[in-house]
Protein backbone atom coordinates (compact mmCIF):
# COMPACT_ATOMS: atom_id res chain seq x y z
CA UNK A 1 0.00 0.00 0.00
CA UNK A 2 2.77 2.52 1.14
CA UNK A 3 4.95 1.24 -1.89
CA UNK A 4 2.33 2.76 -3.80
CA UNK A 5 2.76 6.11 -2.88
CA UNK A 6 2.79 7.91 -6.14
CA UNK A 7 3.76 5.63 -7.90
CA UNK A 8 3.17 6.43 -11.21
CA UNK A 9 4.93 9.83 -10.65
CA UNK A 10 8.27 8.04 -9.55
CA UNK A 11 8.26 5.26 -12.49
CA UNK A 12 7.41 8.13 -14.64
CA UNK A 13 10.43 9.66 -13.19
CA UNK A 14 12.73 6.42 -13.27
CA UNK A 15 11.89 5.67 -17.09
CA UNK A 16 12.59 9.59 -17.81
CA UNK A 17 15.95 9.08 -16.68
CA UNK A 18 16.36 5.87 -18.35
CA UNK A 19 16.12 7.28 -21.67
CA UNK A 20 19.68 8.37 -23.69
CA UNK A 21 17.73 11.81 -24.11
CA UNK A 22 16.69 12.99 -21.00
CA UNK A 23 13.08 15.08 -21.22
CA UNK A 24 11.16 16.23 -18.16
CA UNK A 25 7.35 14.21 -18.58
CA UNK A 26 4.96 17.30 -18.43
CA UNK A 27 3.48 16.76 -15.17
CA UNK A 28 6.62 18.31 -13.95
CA UNK A 29 7.47 20.46 -16.32
CA UNK A 30 6.30 23.52 -13.93
CA UNK A 31 7.95 22.71 -11.32
CA UNK A 32 10.93 22.28 -13.23
CA UNK A 33 10.93 25.65 -14.86
CA UNK A 34 10.25 27.00 -10.81
CA UNK A 35 13.32 24.71 -9.94
CA UNK A 36 15.60 26.34 -12.39
CA UNK A 37 14.31 29.46 -11.44
CA UNK A 38 15.25 29.55 -7.96
CA UNK A 39 18.93 27.27 -8.64
CA UNK A 40 19.88 29.69 -12.03
CA UNK A 41 18.52 33.19 -11.47
CA UNK A 42 21.94 34.73 -9.81
CA UNK A 43 23.97 32.85 -12.86
CA UNK A 44 21.68 33.82 -15.57
CA UNK A 45 22.06 37.94 -13.81
CA UNK A 46 26.25 37.26 -13.57
CA UNK A 47 27.19 35.53 -17.00
CA UNK A 48 24.39 38.69 -18.66
CA UNK A 49 26.64 40.95 -16.97
CA UNK A 50 30.39 38.83 -17.79
CA UNK A 51 29.37 38.04 -21.58
CA UNK A 52 28.49 41.93 -21.88
CA UNK A 53 31.87 42.92 -20.06
CA UNK A 54 33.80 40.56 -22.45
CA UNK A 55 31.97 41.85 -25.84
CA UNK A 56 32.51 45.62 -24.48
CA UNK A 57 36.65 45.08 -24.16
CA UNK A 58 36.18 44.09 -27.81
CA UNK A 59 36.60 47.88 -28.13
CA UNK A 60 40.25 47.16 -27.71
CA UNK A 61 40.65 44.90 -30.04
CA UNK A 62 38.39 46.65 -32.38
CA UNK A 63 41.28 49.97 -31.96
CA UNK A 64 43.52 47.55 -32.85
CA UNK A 65 43.37 45.66 -35.64
CA UNK A 66 40.25 47.40 -37.37
CA UNK A 67 41.63 51.41 -36.40
CA UNK A 68 39.47 53.24 -39.07
CA UNK A 69 36.64 52.20 -37.03
CA UNK A 70 38.07 52.24 -33.55
CA UNK A 71 35.93 55.25 -32.40
CA UNK A 72 32.56 53.88 -34.11
CA UNK A 73 32.80 50.48 -32.79
CA UNK A 74 33.07 51.84 -29.46
CA UNK A 75 30.00 53.95 -29.53
CA UNK A 76 28.04 51.22 -31.24
CA UNK A 77 29.50 48.41 -28.68
CA UNK A 78 29.35 51.20 -25.51
CA UNK A 79 25.69 51.78 -26.23
CA UNK A 80 24.88 48.32 -27.03
CA UNK A 81 26.22 46.75 -24.16
CA UNK A 82 25.08 49.54 -22.36
CA UNK A 83 21.30 49.01 -22.85
CA UNK A 84 21.51 45.42 -22.77
CA UNK A 85 23.05 45.76 -19.13
CA UNK A 86 20.00 48.06 -18.15
CA UNK A 87 17.74 45.36 -19.92
CA UNK A 88 19.21 42.39 -17.93
CA UNK A 89 18.45 44.50 -14.68
CA UNK A 90 15.28 45.12 -15.51
CA UNK A 91 14.55 41.18 -16.36
CA UNK A 92 16.35 39.82 -12.94
CA UNK A 93 14.41 42.76 -10.74
CA UNK A 94 10.88 42.57 -12.68
CA UNK A 95 10.76 39.47 -14.45
CA UNK A 96 10.04 36.79 -12.78
CA UNK A 97 10.27 33.64 -15.78
CA UNK A 98 13.99 32.33 -15.52
CA UNK A 99 13.55 31.45 -19.65
CA UNK A 100 13.40 35.04 -20.78
CA UNK A 101 16.63 34.83 -18.86
CA UNK A 102 17.97 31.40 -20.12
CA UNK A 103 17.69 33.30 -23.56
CA UNK A 104 18.52 36.69 -22.63
CA UNK A 105 22.21 36.56 -23.17
CA UNK A 106 21.76 34.24 -26.66
CA UNK A 107 18.98 36.87 -27.96
CA UNK A 108 21.68 39.63 -27.35
CA UNK A 109 24.17 37.72 -28.52
CA UNK A 110 22.34 37.55 -32.23
CA UNK A 111 22.36 41.56 -31.64
CA UNK A 112 25.98 41.49 -31.05
CA UNK A 113 27.03 39.37 -33.80
CA UNK A 114 24.68 41.57 -36.22
CA UNK A 115 26.29 44.76 -35.31
CA UNK A 116 30.40 43.29 -34.85
CA UNK A 117 29.56 42.26 -38.71
CA UNK A 118 28.24 45.60 -39.72
CA UNK A 119 31.44 47.50 -38.49
CA UNK A 120 33.92 44.64 -39.60
CA UNK A 121 31.84 45.93 -43.21
CA UNK A 122 32.61 48.82 -42.15
CA UNK A 123 36.43 48.21 -42.14
CA UNK A 124 38.98 49.02 -45.05
CA UNK A 125 41.25 47.16 -42.42
CA UNK A 126 43.87 44.93 -43.99
CA UNK A 127 43.26 42.64 -40.71
CA UNK A 128 39.60 42.38 -41.73
CA UNK A 129 40.25 38.41 -42.75
CA UNK A 130 41.76 37.26 -39.39
CA UNK A 131 39.41 39.47 -37.07
CA UNK A 132 36.46 37.46 -38.72
CA UNK A 133 37.53 34.59 -37.10
CA UNK A 134 37.05 36.08 -33.87
CA UNK A 135 33.28 36.14 -34.12
CA UNK A 136 33.71 32.47 -33.49
CA UNK A 137 33.75 33.53 -29.96
CA UNK A 138 29.76 34.68 -30.21
CA UNK A 139 28.20 31.20 -31.00
CA UNK A 140 30.32 29.21 -28.22
CA UNK A 141 29.27 32.17 -25.86
CA UNK A 142 25.47 32.12 -26.72
CA UNK A 143 25.45 27.69 -26.24
CA UNK A 144 27.15 27.56 -23.28
CA UNK A 145 25.15 29.65 -21.08
CA UNK A 146 21.94 27.56 -21.99
CA UNK A 147 20.58 25.41 -19.94
CA UNK A 148 17.31 24.85 -20.30
CA UNK A 149 15.91 25.15 -23.78
CA UNK A 150 18.02 23.10 -26.31
CA UNK A 151 15.45 23.70 -29.08
CA UNK A 152 16.14 27.31 -28.40
CA UNK A 153 19.85 26.83 -28.56
CA UNK A 154 19.41 25.35 -32.24
CA UNK A 155 17.17 28.08 -33.08
CA UNK A 156 19.14 30.76 -31.76
CA UNK A 157 22.63 29.00 -33.22
CA UNK A 158 21.10 29.12 -36.76
CA UNK A 159 20.23 32.64 -36.23
CA UNK A 160 23.95 33.47 -35.57
CA UNK A 161 25.14 31.11 -38.05
CA UNK A 162 23.26 32.90 -41.08
CA UNK A 163 24.26 36.35 -39.77
CA UNK A 164 28.06 35.29 -39.61
CA UNK A 165 28.02 34.09 -43.13
CA UNK A 166 25.91 36.68 -44.77
CA UNK A 167 28.88 39.17 -42.62
CA UNK A 168 31.82 37.14 -43.65
CA UNK A 169 30.08 37.14 -47.39
CA UNK A 170 30.18 40.39 -47.43
CA UNK A 171 33.62 41.09 -45.52
CA UNK A 172 35.43 38.77 -47.94
CA UNK A 173 34.20 40.85 -50.75
CA UNK A 174 32.38 37.82 -51.45
CA UNK A 175 35.20 35.48 -52.31
CA UNK A 176 33.04 31.68 -52.00
CA UNK A 177 37.40 30.36 -51.56
CA UNK A 178 37.14 32.49 -48.46
CA UNK A 179 34.00 31.81 -47.02
CA UNK A 180 34.50 28.16 -47.67
CA UNK A 181 37.53 28.37 -45.42
CA UNK A 182 35.37 30.00 -42.77
CA UNK A 183 32.75 27.15 -43.53
CA UNK A 184 35.34 24.39 -42.54
CA UNK A 185 36.52 26.19 -39.55
CA UNK A 186 33.47 27.95 -38.35
CA UNK A 187 30.77 24.51 -38.38
CA UNK A 188 33.11 22.15 -36.21
CA UNK A 189 32.74 24.98 -33.22
CA UNK A 190 29.01 25.25 -33.93
CA UNK A 191 28.40 21.29 -33.86
CA UNK A 192 31.12 21.47 -30.62
CA UNK A 193 29.17 24.45 -29.27
CA UNK A 194 25.79 23.01 -29.93
CA UNK A 195 26.68 20.06 -28.26
CA UNK A 196 27.97 21.93 -25.18
CA UNK A 197 24.23 23.44 -25.01
CA UNK A 198 22.49 20.16 -25.25
CA UNK A 199 24.36 18.49 -22.71
CA UNK A 200 23.78 21.39 -20.37
CA UNK A 201 19.83 21.20 -20.45
CA UNK A 202 20.69 17.32 -20.53
CA UNK A 203 22.34 17.59 -17.01
CA UNK A 204 20.13 20.28 -15.68
CA UNK A 205 17.19 17.86 -16.39
CA UNK A 206 18.81 15.25 -14.61
CA UNK A 207 19.67 16.50 -11.76
CA UNK A 208 15.85 18.07 -11.28
CA UNK A 209 14.87 14.15 -11.74
CA UNK A 210 16.90 13.15 -9.20
CA UNK A 211 16.01 15.91 -6.51
CA UNK A 212 12.22 15.07 -7.81
CA UNK A 213 12.79 10.98 -7.32
CA UNK A 214 14.55 11.66 -3.69
CA UNK A 215 12.19 13.72 -2.16
CA UNK A 216 9.38 11.25 -3.43
CA UNK A 217 11.30 8.20 -2.24
CA UNK A 218 11.83 10.54 1.16
CA UNK A 219 8.21 11.27 1.18
CA UNK A 220 7.13 7.72 0.81
CA UNK A 221 9.57 6.35 3.33
CA UNK A 222 8.15 8.65 5.83
CA UNK A 223 4.40 7.66 5.64
CA UNK A 224 6.04 4.44 5.59
CA UNK A 225 7.40 5.51 9.08
CA UNK A 226 4.35 6.65 10.44
CA UNK A 227 1.59 4.46 8.95
CA UNK A 228 0.46 0.76 9.68
CA UNK A 229 0.90 -1.18 6.50
CA UNK A 230 -2.31 -3.26 7.06
CA UNK A 231 -4.89 -0.74 7.58
CA UNK A 232 -3.42 2.08 6.10
CA UNK A 233 -3.81 4.17 9.40
CA UNK A 234 -1.67 5.86 11.61
CA UNK A 235 0.70 3.75 13.48
CA UNK A 236 1.35 4.24 17.18
CA UNK A 237 4.13 6.34 17.35
CA UNK A 238 2.37 8.61 14.73
CA UNK A 239 -0.57 8.68 17.27
CA UNK A 240 1.19 9.59 20.36
CA UNK A 241 3.20 12.70 18.15
CA UNK A 242 -0.82 13.69 16.75
CA UNK A 243 -1.98 13.51 20.23
CA UNK A 244 0.82 14.67 22.18
CA UNK A 245 0.83 17.69 19.85
CA UNK A 246 -2.99 18.54 20.29
CA UNK A 247 -2.84 18.17 23.83
CA UNK A 248 -0.23 20.76 24.44
CA UNK A 249 -1.00 23.25 21.40
CA UNK A 250 -2.10 26.37 23.30
CA UNK A 251 -5.86 26.54 24.40
CA UNK A 252 -6.82 23.12 22.95
CA UNK A 253 -7.27 21.74 26.10
CA UNK A 254 -9.75 24.21 26.90
CA UNK A 255 -12.01 22.59 24.54
CA UNK A 256 -13.38 19.11 26.26
CA UNK A 257 -10.97 16.05 24.65
CA UNK A 258 -12.31 12.29 24.48
CA UNK A 259 -9.79 9.12 23.80
CA UNK A 260 -11.35 5.96 22.85
CA UNK A 261 -10.01 2.69 23.08
CA UNK A 262 -11.38 -0.35 21.16
CA UNK A 263 -10.37 -4.08 20.61
CA UNK A 264 -11.94 -6.72 18.67
CA UNK A 265 -13.52 -9.27 20.86
CA UNK A 266 -12.60 -13.16 20.56
CA UNK A 267 -9.95 -12.12 17.71
CA UNK A 268 -7.82 -15.06 18.71
CA UNK A 269 -11.08 -17.28 17.63
CA UNK A 270 -11.63 -15.63 14.59
CA UNK A 271 -7.79 -16.34 13.78
CA UNK A 272 -7.97 -19.97 14.67
CA UNK A 273 -10.87 -20.92 13.25
CA UNK A 274 -10.75 -18.83 9.52
CA UNK A 275 -7.14 -18.12 9.24
CA UNK A 276 -4.68 -15.11 9.68
CA UNK A 277 -5.36 -14.08 6.27
CA UNK A 278 -9.45 -13.28 7.31
CA UNK A 279 -7.98 -11.86 10.79
CA UNK A 280 -6.20 -9.49 8.44
CA UNK A 281 -9.79 -8.27 6.73
CA UNK A 282 -11.33 -8.01 9.48
CA UNK A 283 -8.82 -5.58 10.97
CA UNK A 284 -9.02 -4.12 7.50
CA UNK A 285 -13.00 -3.68 7.55
CA UNK A 286 -12.59 -2.10 10.70
CA UNK A 287 -10.64 0.90 9.48
CA UNK A 288 -12.54 1.78 6.97
CA UNK A 289 -15.43 1.42 8.74
CA UNK A 290 -13.86 3.48 11.22
CA UNK A 291 -12.83 6.30 8.45
CA UNK A 292 -16.27 6.27 7.42
CA UNK A 293 -17.65 6.96 10.85
CA UNK A 294 -15.43 9.61 12.35
CA UNK A 295 -15.07 13.28 11.60
CA UNK A 296 -12.10 14.52 9.79
CA UNK A 297 -10.56 16.02 12.67
CA UNK A 298 -10.39 13.01 15.05
CA UNK A 299 -6.86 11.14 15.48
CA UNK A 300 -7.51 7.19 14.43
CA UNK A 301 -4.48 4.84 14.89
CA UNK A 302 -4.28 1.29 15.04
CA UNK A 303 -2.27 0.99 18.34
CA UNK A 304 -1.39 -2.51 18.39
CA UNK A 305 -2.39 -5.89 17.20
CA UNK A 306 -6.73 -5.52 17.13
CA UNK A 307 -6.42 -2.75 19.41
CA UNK A 308 -7.41 0.89 17.90
CA UNK A 309 -7.05 4.08 19.30
CA UNK A 310 -9.15 7.57 18.57
CA UNK A 311 -8.52 10.95 20.06
CA UNK A 312 -11.97 13.20 19.60
CA UNK A 313 -10.96 16.88 19.90
CA UNK A 314 -14.22 19.11 20.85
CA UNK A 315 -15.72 16.44 22.10
CA UNK A 316 -17.05 15.86 26.18
CA UNK A 317 -17.81 12.33 27.53
CA UNK A 318 -21.41 12.67 26.88
CA UNK A 319 -20.47 13.49 22.17
CA UNK A 320 -18.00 10.63 22.60
CA UNK A 321 -20.16 8.04 23.94
CA UNK A 322 -22.52 8.77 20.82
CA UNK A 323 -19.43 8.38 18.35
CA UNK A 324 -18.48 5.00 20.31
CA UNK A 325 -22.31 3.57 19.83
CA UNK A 326 -21.85 4.35 16.35
CA UNK A 327 -18.62 2.79 15.82
CA UNK A 328 -19.77 0.04 17.59
CA UNK A 329 -23.47 -0.64 15.78
CA UNK A 330 -21.51 0.46 12.60
CA UNK A 331 -18.54 -2.60 12.82
CA UNK A 332 -21.31 -4.91 14.10
CA UNK A 333 -23.34 -4.50 11.28
CA UNK A 334 -20.17 -4.39 9.05
CA UNK A 335 -18.64 -8.05 7.86
CA UNK A 336 -16.04 -10.08 5.62
CA UNK A 337 -17.06 -12.27 3.26
CA UNK A 338 -15.50 -15.60 3.55
CA UNK A 339 -14.30 -17.98 0.23
CA UNK A 340 -17.64 -19.93 1.51
CA UNK A 341 -20.08 -16.54 0.71
CA UNK A 342 -20.92 -16.68 4.18
CA UNK A 343 -20.41 -13.71 6.00
CA UNK A 344 -18.18 -13.50 8.57
CA UNK A 345 -19.51 -11.02 11.63
CA UNK A 346 -17.13 -9.63 14.32
CA UNK A 347 -17.59 -7.14 17.25
CA UNK A 348 -15.29 -4.58 19.28
CA UNK A 349 -15.75 -3.25 23.09
CA UNK A 350 -14.74 -0.12 23.52
CA UNK A 351 -13.41 2.19 26.71
CA UNK A 352 -13.56 6.14 26.93
CA UNK A 353 -12.01 8.36 28.92
CA UNK A 354 -11.48 12.03 28.28
CA UNK A 355 -9.11 14.63 29.42
CA UNK A 356 -9.90 17.13 32.02
CA UNK A 357 -7.44 19.77 34.47
CA UNK A 358 -6.78 16.67 36.76
CA UNK A 359 -6.24 14.12 33.66
CA UNK A 360 -3.80 16.21 30.88
CA UNK A 361 -1.27 13.00 30.18
CA UNK A 362 -1.67 11.33 27.58
CA UNK A 363 0.17 8.21 28.73
CA UNK A 364 -2.68 8.65 31.81
CA UNK A 365 -5.70 9.25 29.87
CA UNK A 366 -4.81 6.03 27.36
CA UNK A 367 -4.42 3.78 30.52
CA UNK A 368 -8.10 5.30 32.26
CA UNK A 369 -9.58 4.31 28.54
CA UNK A 370 -8.09 0.89 29.08
CA UNK A 371 -9.44 0.71 32.09
CA UNK A 372 -12.61 1.15 30.92
CA UNK A 373 -11.88 -1.09 27.94
CA UNK A 374 -11.18 -3.98 30.10
CA UNK A 375 -14.47 -3.14 31.97
CA UNK A 376 -16.66 -3.53 28.61
CA UNK A 377 -14.99 -6.67 28.04
CA UNK A 378 -16.29 -7.67 31.81
CA UNK A 379 -19.49 -6.66 30.75
CA UNK A 380 -19.45 -9.17 28.51
CA UNK A 381 -18.20 -7.57 25.11
CA UNK A 382 -19.71 -5.64 22.14
CA UNK A 383 -20.14 -3.07 24.46
CA UNK A 384 -19.24 -0.04 25.38
CA UNK A 385 -17.27 1.82 29.03
CA UNK A 386 -16.44 4.99 30.18
CA UNK A 387 -13.73 5.31 32.92
CA UNK A 388 -16.08 7.61 35.15
CA UNK A 389 -18.66 4.52 34.95
CA UNK A 390 -15.60 2.53 36.01
CA UNK A 391 -14.63 4.76 38.99
P1 LIG B 1 -10.78 -10.44 23.73
O1 LIG B 1 -12.21 -10.46 23.33
O2 LIG B 1 -10.59 -10.62 25.20
O3 LIG B 1 -10.06 -9.26 23.22
O4 LIG B 1 -10.15 -11.75 23.07
P2 LIG B 1 -9.11 -11.80 21.91
O5 LIG B 1 -9.10 -13.19 21.39
O6 LIG B 1 -9.42 -10.77 20.90
O7 LIG B 1 -7.79 -11.37 22.63
P3 LIG B 1 -6.33 -11.86 22.52
O8 LIG B 1 -5.46 -10.76 23.01
O9 LIG B 1 -6.21 -13.17 23.22
O10 LIG B 1 -6.06 -12.05 20.99
C1 LIG B 1 -5.56 -11.10 20.16
C2 LIG B 1 -5.11 -11.78 18.89
O11 LIG B 1 -4.86 -10.86 17.87
C3 LIG B 1 -3.84 -12.56 19.06
C4 LIG B 1 -3.00 -12.25 17.83
O12 LIG B 1 -2.60 -13.42 17.17
C5 LIG B 1 -3.98 -11.50 16.97
N1 LIG B 1 -3.34 -10.50 16.12
C6 LIG B 1 -2.55 -9.49 16.51
N2 LIG B 1 -2.15 -8.78 15.44
C7 LIG B 1 -2.69 -9.37 14.33
C8 LIG B 1 -2.65 -9.12 12.93
O13 LIG B 1 -2.02 -8.17 12.45
N3 LIG B 1 -3.35 -9.94 12.11
C9 LIG B 1 -4.05 -10.97 12.61
N4 LIG B 1 -4.74 -11.73 11.73
N5 LIG B 1 -4.09 -11.25 13.90
C10 LIG B 1 -3.44 -10.46 14.78
MG1 LIG C 1 -6.30 -7.31 22.58
MG1 LIG D 1 -9.39 -8.76 21.40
Amino acid sequence: MINEYKKESRLLIQKALEQSFISVPAQFRQEFFRYQQAQLFKFFLQVNLVAQLAYFSYIFADWFMLPDIGFIAFLVKGSYTLCMTLITFAIYKYSKSNLVFDLMLPASIVGATAIWFWLVNLSQSPDVPIYLYASLVFIVLANLCIQIRFKAAVIISMLISLIMYIGVYFAVSKDLHQLQIFALIYNPVLMFSLYISWNSTQKSRIVFLHNKLDQLNREALDIMAHTDVLTGLNNRRQFMQLANYHIHSQNKLQHPTALLIFDVDRFKTINDQFGHFVGDFVLQQIADTCRHVLRSQDILARFGGEEFIILLPNTNLHQALEIAERLRKSIENSGVKLETQQELKFTVSIGIAEFNAKNRDLHHVIQLADKALYQAKNMGRNAISTYKTAS
